[in-house]
C-alpha cells in the first residue's frame, strides 16, 4: 500500500460506496389494502383466546388452534355448566312481579310489556284493590281503566287486553284463569311470553321458556340460539335445556339481566359466567370472543 493511503473505514450507515441499493423487501411488496380498526378488533376476535392484560384485551392465537378446538356452544356439559353458575349467582329467584292470584299475574304481566317491572308494582297494588276480582275488571269499559294504567305506557292497547281478557275468563272459563297453554293464548293480549309466565310461576307448568327481551338478549350472547325472533328463540331454548330447568333458566336469565347482563355495557368483569361466554359485545373478556354471539 502507497504510503500515505490508509485503508477507508466502513461507513457507519452499513452502505458502502458505489453498491447498488437494493430496495428493501417492505418497499418491493406490492400494497396490501390498509386495515381499518374495527377489522383489527374483529380479526383479533376471532383469533383470540385468552386475554390475560387489562380489561377488554384479547390475545392472539393461531386460526389452526382455533379450527381444531371443536367449540360446540349447545354442547351438553357446556349447557350444563352456565346452569350450574346460573344457580350459584341466582338460587331462588322467581318472578318480580307482585301478585296473589293468578288473574293479578296475568293483568301485571299484561301491563309489563314496554315497562319494567319496578313500574308495574307501582300501579298494580291500588289497581287491584279498587278492582278485586276478575269479574271487577270484566264490567269495566276499556276507558275506564286507562287513567289507572297509564304511567305503564301503551296504556289503551294494554286497557282493552286486561278488560277483554276478563270478560272472556268470565264468559268462558268460569271466572279461573285457564291452566293451560291453548286456553291461554285465546285471550286478548295474550301470546306466548305471557302464558308462559302464569304457567310457570303460578300453576307451575313447563309448558315452555319464558323469552323475553333480557332472555333474548343473553341467549344470543351466550350462543344457545342465533336466533331473533322470540317464537324461534323459544324453540331452540326448549332443546338444549332441561324441562324441569325451563321455568327457573328464565327467571335466573331476567334477573341476570337486571343485575349484571345489560343491554348496553354488560358488567362482564363481575360475572361468573364470563370464562364460558364468548359474546361479540363483552365489555371484558378473557376468552376468545365470538362477533356473531351479540344481543
Ligand atoms: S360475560 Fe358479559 S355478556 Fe357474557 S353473560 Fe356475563 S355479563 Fe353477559
Amino acid at each position: 500500500m502507497p504510503r500515505g493511503i490508509s485503508p477507508r473505514r466502513p461507513a457507519r450507515t452499513g452502505r458502502q460506496d458505489r453498491v447498488a441499493r437494493t430496495p428493501s423487501p417492505a418497499k418491493s411488496a406490492p400494497r396490501q389494502p390498509r386495515e381499518n380498526k374495527s377489522d383489527r378488533v374483529n380479526k383479533d376476535a376471532r383469533v383470540g383466546t385468552a386475554a390475560l392484560g387489562r380489561p377488554g384485551s384479547v390475545t392472539s392465537a393461531s386460526p389452526k388452534r382455533r379450527k381444531q378446538s371443536g367449540y360446540n356452544p349447545l354442547a351438553a356439559d357446556r349447557v350444563a355448566e352456565i346452569l350450574k353458575r346460573l344457580d350459584q349467582l341466582y338460587p331462588d329467584v322467581t318472578c318480580a312481579l307482585t301478585h296473589t292470584t293468578a288473574w293479578e299475574l296475568l293483568v301485571a304481566t299484561i301491563l309489563s310489556a314496554q315497562s319494567t317491572d319496578v313500574n308495574v308494582n307501582r300501579v298494580t297494588p291500588e289497581l287491584f284493590r279498587k278492582y278485586p276480582t276478575v269479574e271487577a275488571f270484566a264490567a269495566l269499559m276499556p276507558e275506564h281503566l286507562e287513567p289507572d294504567v297509564r304511567s305503564t305506557g301503551f296504556f289503551r292497547n294494554k286497557s282493552k287486553s286486561v278488560v277483554g281478557a276478563a270478560k272472556k275468563i268470565v264468559a268462558d272459563f268460569g271466572g279461573q284463569v285457564p291452566m293451560n297453554m291453548e286456553d291461554l293464548l285465546t285471550l286478548p293480549g295474550v301470546a306466548r311470553k305471557t302464558a308462559n309466565v302464569v304457567l310457570g310461576t303460578w300453576f307451575k307448568m313447563a309448558e315452555g321458556v319464558v323469552v323475553d327481551t333480557h332472555v333474548q338478549r343473553i341467549s344470543r350472547r351466550l350462543e344457545l340460539t342465533a336466533q331473533t325472533e322470540p317464537q324461534k328463540i323459544e324453540q331452540d331454548l326448549m332443546k338444549v335445556i332441561p324441562r324441569e330447568k325451563w321455568i327457573l333458566f328464565a327467571h335466573q336469565i331476567i334477573w341476570h339481566g337486571r343485575k349484571l347482563c345489560y343491554a348496553r355495557k354488560p358488567k362482564c368483569v363481575d360475572c361468573l359466567l364470563e370464562t364460558i361466554c364468548h359474546a361479540g359485545d363483552k365489555t371484558w373478556s378473557t376468552v376468545e370472543m365470538h362477533k356473531n354471539a351479540k344481543a
